[in-house]
């Protein structure tokens, strides 16, 4: 079967990138490996950045649980902000659990004119170095551009290349639903001062996402830079945060089995003749907060801007303009990362990050994805900054680490 684009994998990264191209007229079909209705082990928190390209893709937002900020605890300190206004994002973000919010994407991908495949693993077919369309099972398809839109790299990616690169950072997180009474909040509440079983600093945080309905998503995270990353069991961190904030939440038991789940945040290879990755599939997960959901739905849209815009050169210009939107800033990040993973420059960093107002004005875009290479501002110039300070000190900082 011809069609004009392929799309693998049917989360919000592959959802944006068949509404896009279905809406433009184009021949689209989506493969997703899971049943209709499918869930994705998610925090199911929305930045304004992610509010910001749902607005782009016209999709109603008000049936979202919404979020008006943040508030961050470190140890002792607490601190409740409200998401800024910018020009560019609006000042709420939301809280949509993936089952409901990846199921929306999908009803208006069908909608919009795609065709969705569920229950069907698609493989990229590859002839002399081109990706020419995909198989599931038996099945062939064909179109001049495939979007790998697979998440964290399974076997798709594996074949075409597009898997993570091994020296850079990637985290593990899990995720359960409790309910709680607080549970029509309007604020996110991380926890950055995590610490494992034997006390050890966790570079990552706890999160309390009110969801409206009743329950929470309540989670933690935690970045492959930490000493012991290996031996660290999310199940143990996960009881000890949940322990924490019983009381002050009134939480309930789980309501289902704590799942856990990667977030990629590098790519060795994201595009090729005939095929570019979006989402979690490139790597696109901020290292400072694991979000990308945001990401992946600008991603998802660029890819598909760029195959209209000229089919032949589509790869390599989502690739150049990728780059200039998310490198610099995701680099900074994986960098970040590495200087986090000592606990001695975790703890006191804690301290900056929301021991003043101005600092934890910073904070609050970093974990708010409101950053990046052209964001005007003290939070753009900081970024600027630390982007230097940390290139100089990378070499020593993985050095370092190897050591733990
Ligand atoms: C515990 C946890 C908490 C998180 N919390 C947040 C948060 O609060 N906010 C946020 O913004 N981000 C969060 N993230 C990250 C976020 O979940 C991802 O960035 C996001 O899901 C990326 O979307 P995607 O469409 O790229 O990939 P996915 O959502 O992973 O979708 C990929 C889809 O591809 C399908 N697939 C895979 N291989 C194939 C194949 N060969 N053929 C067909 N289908 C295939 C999969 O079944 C899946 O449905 C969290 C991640 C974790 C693990």
């Amino acid at each position: 079967m011809q069609s004009d684009v392929l799309i693998i994998g049917g989360g919000p990264a592959g959802s944006a990138a068949a509404i896009t191209a279905a809406r433009a007229g184009l021949r689209v079909t989506m493969f997703e490996k899971g049943p209709y209705g499918r869930d994705k082990v998610c925090g199911d928190g929305l930045t304004p950045r992610a509010i910001a390209a749902l607005d782009e893709l016209r999709i109603d937002h008000t049936v979202a649980h919404r979020i008006d900020g943040l508030r961050m605890i470190a140890g002792k300190k607490e601190r409740e902000l409200s998401w800024p206004t910018t020009a560019r994002f609006p000042n709420h973000g939301a809280v949509w659990p993936r089952r409901r919010f990846d199921n929306h994407l999908l009803d208006v991908a069908i909608a919009s004119g795609a065709t969705v495949r569920f229950e069907s693993e698609a493989l990229p077919i590859i002839e002399n170095g081109r990706v020419v369309g995909v198989t599931v099972g038996e099945e062939k398809f064909l179109a001049p551009f495939t979007i790998l839109a697979a998440g964290a790299q399974g076997m798709a990616a594996k074949m075409l290349g597009a898997e993570r690169d091994p020296n850079e950072t990637f985290g593990l997180a899990i995720r359960a639903y409790a309910p709680t009474p607080r549970h029509a909040e309007r604020h996110l509440e991380a926890c950055l001062s995590l610490s494992d079983e034997h006390g050890v600093a966790v570079p990552g945080y706890g999160w309390m996402f009110p969801a409206g309905d009743g329950t929470v998503n309540i989670g933690v995270g935690a970045l492959s830079t930490m000493k012991g990353f290996k031996k660290l069991n999310l199940n143990t961190l996960l009881d000890q945060y949940s322990s924490l904030v019983r009381d002050s939440w009134s939480l309930g038991d789980y309501i289902e089995k704590p799942r856990a789940w990667r977030l990629p945040m590098s790519c060795i290879r994201r595009y090729g003749p005939g095929w570019v990755a979006v989402g979690d599939a490139a790597g696109f997960v901020n290292p400072m907060n694991g979000e990308g959901i945001d990401y992946g739905l600008e991603s998802g849209m660029l890819a598909v801007q760029c195959f209209l815009a000229d089919p032949v050169t589509a790869p390599e210009s989502y690739d150049r303009k990728v780059g200039e939107r998310f490198d610099a800033f995701l680099r900074t990040g994986r960098r970040f990362s590495f200087l986090i993973g000592h606990p001695w420059l975790l703890k006191p960093g804690l301290r900056i990050a929301v021991g003043t107002q101005a600092a934890a004005d910073i904070t609050l875009a970093v974990m708010g994805n409101l950053i990046d290479s052209s964001t005007p501002g003290a939070a753009g110039r900081v970024m600027k900054l630390a982007d230097g300070a940390l290139r100089l000190a990378d070499p020593l900082l993985r050095r370092t680490r190897a050591k733990a």
